[in-house]
């Protein structure tokens, strides 16, 4: 489930985890899946707004 860890290696340092599911305070799933850069934290519900917001592959 998360062998994405590879995905955007070639171009960026961090890797984007996900689809992670979300829960809510019950511990229940709230049918909401998201993504998250394990480099910087930056999280989004598409694989493509983490890759907007990341900054890691950047000012090296
Ligand atoms: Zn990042």
């Amino acid at each position: 489930m998360y062998d994405t860890e590879n995905y955007e290696k070639s171009n960026r340092e961090a890797a984007i985890t996900g689809p992670i599911p979300e829960y809510d305070r019950y511990g229940r799933s709230t049918s909401v899946y998201y993504h998250r850069c394990s480099g910087c934290g930056v999280e989004a519900l598409r694989r493509v707004d983490v890759q907007t917001h990341c900054r890691c592959g950047e000012g090296r």
